[in-house]
């Protein structure tokens, strides 16, 4: 390692947090930019809840019919919980 001068190692530090914070950053919108095709966020999902819940409780397809909720729920447990109380809830205003 090369000896550096007092005065530029806190610099030096610094910009390699920053360079690394930006590697960082592009390797989470490559990411991003990757799987944007087949996922959706949880506002999205969220929307399609009621319509998604409806159709599992009619027994249709949802792999078919909506994967890419079923996707997300798979993936994501806060909508996963959210669908699990709207389904319990719905099941029980039908009995
Ligand atoms: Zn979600």
């Amino acid at each position: 390692m090369m000896r550096m001068m007092p005065l530029m190692a806190p610099f030096s530090a610094r910009m390699r947090r920053m360079l690394k914070d930006i590697q960082r950053l592009k390797s989470m919108v490559e990411m991003i930019d990757h799987t944007q095709e087949q996922e959706i966020a949880c506002d999205e999902a969220f929307h399609l809840l009621d319509e998604f819940t409806d159709a599992v409780l009619r027994g249709e397809d949802t792999a078919e019919l909506m994967p890419l909720v079923k996707h997300h729920l798979a993936m994501c447990m806060d909508c996963r919980e959210e669908y699990e109380v709207l389904l319990k809830s719905l099941k029980a205003a039908q009995d």
